[in-house]
């Protein structure tokens, strides 16, 4: 495609993995620091292909070693305007991912980029044609941009020195949508951008759903979809208002049904049990059911240890990923936790019941004041056991429930419920430990069940189906 560059340059190898026996470089990632970011800059301040690297570069690295990274795009361009940056971000990952040899993963301060020996083998050594490759398919790609030069760091210094100012640029992003909801709007907007890894996966965008990766909010779908209205993002008309506790309409129905290829039909954007919305694993945070004390758990990237349930993100990352309703998981972008909405038809924060510390202290002011305290983290209930102690100690609104599955006449219910498969239910007996994962659209209740196990493990003492009367 592009001779100059010592690499191919293709949407093929965007799937490309680099593991570690196969990497010459680690940059940013979990275990280092740095950030992506994308400047609109007025015109005369933008020298048009200009690279500028502070600090190392790819040739002063040693085989094997990790550095921090992180790269500044200036913008510029007629119609350029703030509200494209975070779209123009998002491409920088599959810009990235279109090089032979590099991988790119995630995003803003959470970006884990690889260099691929081979890459280093056949003549990369500097980062210079990979900014420049870059700067090549933001021009071609989005023609709203006239000009653009690159900045990349890989001066430790100098990333820290910047990052609480990259940060409140990310926040003032993300605090913009804060006043506006979804039933304020009649449009709201779709991205495909991930359906090249995850070919069924619908992302809806809404003023109360930030995008999964959490780089895409409402005002930037609008923006993406006004300047390039053939693009990846694009508008959903609403539609009728289905169900607006669990945040389902009849466009984004439509949409998921065309985007899916039919493998999906209903969406319901802020339901975590129910036609929940699809993952497609640029999620910043997986939430997952833990049936011994049906409640919800959390987890993002950066904690590197395991769940009360005895898993680790990655493990449920991989359960979760893929372009599915998966229920019992969900992928989320960190600021739907500050959604008003946030799975409110499934009870929202008292439903609540663990997160790692580093997460529940960047979310706090966001928890309800009541239940803020009541959710624990790792210091407070590594284990379920522990959980369970923390949550009756605490008297967390989870316990109520117990207490009323625990009802005689709720028993009979319980059996009915699991005969019928109804979805919490059944996980409660059949997920307790590793049994995942499960894709199971929730039951009609109109006679009629359908039941998919992939690569489950599932263990049951017992079985009763009994018949309705
Ligand atoms: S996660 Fe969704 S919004 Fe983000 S790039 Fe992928 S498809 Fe687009």
């Amino acid at each position: 495609m592009a001779e100059e560059f010592p690499f191919e340059i293709s949407p093929m190898f965007e799937g490309e993995r680099i593991r570690k026996d196969g990497m010459h470089v680690e940059l940013s990632g979990p275990k280092s620091k740095g950030y992506e970011l994308v400047r609109a800059t007025p015109m005369d301040e933008v020298e048009d292909g200009k690279f500028t690297l502070i600090g190392p570069d790819l040739s002063e690295m040693e085989e094997g070693s990790r550095h921090p990274f992180a790269m500044i795009y200036k913008i510029a361009g007629e119609l350029v305007e703030e509200d494209l940056e975070s779209i123009v971000e998002r491409r920088n990952h599959d810009f990235q991912n279109y090089i032979q040899g590099l991988m790119h993963l995630n995003q803003r301060y959470d970006v884990w980029i690889r260099v691929s020996k081979d890459a280093v083998a056949k003549g990369l050594t500097s980062f210079e044609p990979i900014a420049q490759a870059v700067m090549m398919l933001f021009k071609n790609e989005l023609p709203f941009i006239e000009k653009v030069e690159a900045v990349y760091v890989t001066d430790l210094a100098e990333i820290e020195k910047e990052m609480d100012n990259v940060k409140a640029i990310y926040k003032s992003r993300d605090d913009r949508t804060r006043d506006l909801h979804d039933e304020d709007v009649d449009t709201f907007y779709g991205c495909s951008l991930c359906q090249s890894f995850a070919p069924s996966n619908v992302c809806v965008i809404t003023p109360d759903r930030i995008s999964l990766c959490g780089a895409i909010n409402w005002f930037d779908g609008r923006a993406a979809a006004k300047v390039d209205p053939e693009g990846p993002q694009f508008a959903i008309p609403k539609g009728d208002v289905i169900d607006a506790e669990s945040g389902e309409f009849s466009g984004v129905n439509d949409i998921a049904k065309s985007l899916s290829s039919g493998e999906y039909d209903r969406i319901k954007l802020h339901s975590f049990f129910e036609y929940p919305h699809t993952s497609c694993g640029c999620f910043e945070v997986v939430g997952f059911y833990i049936p011994e004390v049906d409640g919800i758990g959390w987890v993002d990237r950066d904690y590197a240890g395991t769940a009360p349930n005895g898993l680790p993100f990655s493990t449920m990352a991989g359960q979760t990923g893929g372009g599915k309703q998966v229920v019992g998981f969900l992928g989320i972008g960190i600021n739907y936790f500050r959604s008003p909405k946030f799975i409110q038809s499934d009870g929202g924060w008292d439903r609540v019941v663990w997160m790692p510390k580093h997460l529940k202290d960047r979310v706090l002011s966001d928890i309800p004041a009541d239940i803020a305290d009541k959710v624990a983290t790792e210091e407070d209930a590594p284990d379920l056991d522990s959980l369970r102690s923390f949550l009756t100690d605490k008297e967390h609104p989870i316990v109520e429930r117990w207490e009323a599955e625990e009802e005689p006449e709720a028993e009979e219910e319980a059996e009915e419920e699991a005969a019928t498969f109804a979805a919490p239910a059944m996980m409660q007996a059949a997920m307790p430990m590793q049994g995942m994962p499960m894709m199971m659209p929730p039951s009609s209740g109109t006679g009629g069940v359908k039941i998919i196990l992939k690569n489950a493990k599932v263990s049951i003492d017992k079985v009763i189906i009994q018949k309705k009367e």
